[in-house]
């Protein structure tokens, strides 16, 4: 039996795996992982557990950025390879952005394909950028429904 499933030991939150290097880069610590042992993001907002694997706990406090589905503060990357934050999609919503590629041009923030390091769950940031969109649009109620996107996996 070859059993993925795995929670939150705070909070019982069903979590997701990720890849090493963007926690490494997150938390600057190197993690020696055997072949079968995987490293865990807990999704769940209101819990304090950004990162974990069998042995190691790492907290939201213990990272060097925020987490864009923990904090959801406007000074929060949304897009981690050029580091566009949340209030500067709101604030180029406000000004007539609809698209990704409308915000990327009126900020000029369009540096990509840093993801699997830079992104906090190693993927690109598209689904978590159309949500931020949409809400700022008034379309979509508050609530990220984290999905690890497929476009890039
Ligand atoms: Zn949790």
């Amino acid at each position: 039996m070859n059993n993925m499933f795995q929670v939150c030991a705070k909070c019982g939150t069903p979590a997701i795996t990720l890849n090493k290097e963007a926690v490494e880069d997150k938390t600057g610590k190197e993690l020696n992982l055997s072949d079968k042992e995987k490293i865990y993001t807990c999704p769940n907002p209101s819990c304090e557990i950004a990162y974990f694997t069998k042995e190691l706990t790492f907290k939201s406090e213990d990272l060097f950025v925020p987490l864009f589905y923990k904090d959801k503060s406007d000074n929060v990357p949304i897009c981690y390879c050029s580091n566009l934050t949340r209030g500067e999609i709101k604030n180029a919503v406000k000004n007539g952005s609809k698209t990704i590629d409308d915000v990327q041009v009126f900020t000029g923030k369009n540096m990509t394909g840093n993801c699997k390091i830079k992104n906090p769950v190693g993927q690109c940031c598209r689904n978590a950028f159309l949500y931020e969109i949409e809400q700022a649009l008034g379309q979509k109620p508050s609530g990220f429904d984290f999905k690890p996107c497929s476009c890039c996996s």
